[in-house]
């Protein structure tokens, strides 16, 4: 796909910054050394969004397999935002140097669960009732995705810490409300075990299209409780990398499979209303999340600083695999394709 490199910008130079900092004293040059250090560890980012990448065919792609990793209301300034990013080792040293991360991602509507879920899901932001009674008004990707290759609903499979997700496999609208269902696997659960039921997946079934919800930081932080809150960063960090570990070494999913982790919603800044404890407004805190994108047909060791939102996940991910996604809102991120 050398043919599409034109619709991006080169990445940064970084020995070119040296023409910017006229050496005038010792001083000045140890503060550039220190400089030239840090952006050297840094990953090289673009800022210009393309419009479109119209020479750039689905079919083109080596993604065959796209898994969804929604990990639950943890704040960006506690993730990737973080200074030293310190409770996500395996996304800042093992998963950045492979994959693009965003540092402007928004979950632009409802900052609760389902709602959040469901615009990853289905492209569209919606105001839903949070307790697992409502399903999307419009069908999910993994509907469409069934739809379109009439296949076994154990290729598309929705494996949860939250009862509740289960809304996620259905929608309202009468052309599609019960029709093309992914399997559910959705229970009230420890990120570990849901990670466990993943994996069975994986084996078993080998699905094509996939989400996986991990509880830990949102459940932790509704219990008030800070340290654990941090923890569940942290083992939802680990269980993210491994389930990217066992992609590629999985026959079946090994350099054919795109991973796309995101968050349903933050939680607010300290300061605003009961802080890391709750969420559900328009506060930077609840809005601010991250996006981080892995996979064979995506750039490596990027940080992309323009914005992006939630329900562009789901034409993401309809893109990668093959389908338009006429009911959803979102945008292709062409800036993620080599
Ligand atoms: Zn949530
Ligand atoms: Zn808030």
């Amino acid at each position: 796909m050398k043919s599409t490199e034109s619709h991006f910008p080169k990445p940064l130079v970084i020995k070119d910054f040296t023409i910017f900092f006229p050496i005038k004293s010792v001083f000045s040059f140890l503060a550039l050394v220190t400089f030239w250090i840090f952006l050297s560890g840094c990953e090289s980012s673009i800022t210009n969004i393309p419009e479109s990448n119209a020479t750039l065919s689905s079919t083109q792609l080596q993604t065959k397999n796209v898994v969804i990793v929604v990990i639950d209301g943890p704040r960006y300034e506690d993730t990737w935002g973080h200074p030293q990013r310190r409770y996500i080792p395996h996304f800042a040293n093992d998963l950045a140097p492979q994959g693009i991360h965003y540092t402007n991602f928004y979950n632009k509507g409802a900052t609760y669960t389902t709602s959040g879920h469901s615009a990853v899901t289905t492209g569209n932001y919606q105001w839903m009732s949070n307790d697992g009674s409502e399903v999307p008004n419009n069908p999910s990707v993994f509907q469409l995705w069934l739809e379109k290759n009439a296949t076994n609903p154990k290729k598309a499979q929705i494996i949860t810490s939250k009862e509740k997700l289960q809304v996620l496999a259905d929608c309202v609208n009468p052309q599609w409300r019960g029709r093309f269902n992914p399997l559910t696997e959705t229970q009230n659960r420890d990120d570990q075990l849901t990670f466990d039921k993943a994996l069975e997946v994986f084996q078993k079934d080998q699905p094509n299209f996939v989400l996986i919800h991990f509880r830990g930081p949102d459940h932790y932080g509704h219990a008030n409780d800070w340290d654990s809150y941090l923890n569940g960063i942290e083992e939802t960090d680990r269980l993210t990398y491994e389930i990217w570990e066992y992609l590629q070494q999985d026959p079946f999913y090994k350099g054919t499979t795109t991973m796309l982790v995101t968050n349903d919603h933050g939680r607010h800044k300290d300061g605003v209303s009961d802080g890391f404890v709750s969420h559900g407004d328009f506060c930077e805190g609840c809005m601010h999340i991250s996006l981080f994108a892995v996979g064979p047909d995506f750039h490596a060791n990027r940080a992309i600083v323009d914005q992006r939102e939630s329900v562009d996940v789901a034409t993401t991910a309809a893109y990668l695999m093959n389908m338009d996604l006429p009911t959803g809102s979102g945008q292709v991120m062409w800036e993620l394709f080599k």
